[in-house]
């Protein structure tokens, strides 16, 4: 039983570093607090989830300040994608006051921001549409997550946003901006790395049919994955 409780106690303390040892709330250029909060939502997912690194962390970007985290939690639930489960956790950790989580929600989602290692799916797109949020930044766009080997249903955010719309098809304001590819490399190496096993037969034919051949050996060269935490 020793163990696993060493394990578990230097995750915790890991996971205290990560946080603590990057001062996101002591920057202002934008770039710089979004790659900020992108590294942490990236060490998140590594931590948590290295198969699938897909982490999310919302921030209140008024305050410069976490509200809550959430990694891809597949093996509990296959739906808990990175970001549905940041949502979820926000979500129980700021409850309506009121129990009305419809007009009076724990937070204002309009000053969050949800940071996310890969563009958000049409599933987690639309919640972002669906909880309110702000903002989204991104690291890897869909693209590249399929081109690493993992299925994705191909369409895009900003796709899934622009079908938003109030009655009558009208046109929905309350719509977050969208900031993508922030920590690019680090979000794409992380994927690479982790899909590996998927890159099969099968998925090399269709590649080199469709002219992306280059496309692999620039990844190859570019990304060593012998350790998932190595820095690029
Ligand atoms: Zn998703």
């Amino acid at each position: 039983m020793r163990f696993p409780l060493l394990v578990a106690l230097s995750l915790c303390i890991t996971i205290s570093n990560v946080v603590n040892a990057i001062p996101c709330n002591k920057l202002s250029d934008t770039k710089a607090v979004d790659e900020c909060y992108m590294k942490i939502a990236l060490d998140y997912a590594l931590i948590h989830n290295p198969q699938f690194p897909f982490g999310a962390l919302i921030v209140d970007h008024t305050k410069n300040d976490i509200s809550c985290y959430g990694a891809n939690s597949n093996k509990k639930n296959r739906l808990l994608h990175g970001e549905t489960a940041a949502f979820w956790n926000c979500t129980e950790l700021y409850p309506s006051p009121t129990n009305n989580d419809m007009t009076d929600p724990g937070l204002n989602w309009t000053d969050q921001t949800l940071y996310t290692t890969g563009e958000p799916c049409p599933m987690c797109a639309s919640q972002s549409i669906y909880r309110g949020v702000g903002r989204v930044v991104w690291g890897t766009s869909i693209p590249d997550l399929n081109k690493s080997g993992r299925e994705q249903i191909m369409i895009r955010m900003e796709q899934v946003i622009q079908s938003a719309k109030l009655g009558a098809n009208r046109p929905n304001n309350k719509i977050p901006t969208v900031t993508g590819g922030i920590l690019k490399d680090e979000c794409d190496k992380a994927f690479w790395c982790a899909f590996s096993n998927a890159r099969n037969e099968k998925y090399y034919q269709k590649m080199v049919a469709d002219g992306n051949l280059d496309y692999i050996k620039e990844r190859e060269s570019k990304f060593i994955c012998n350790k998932q935490h190595d820095e690029l």
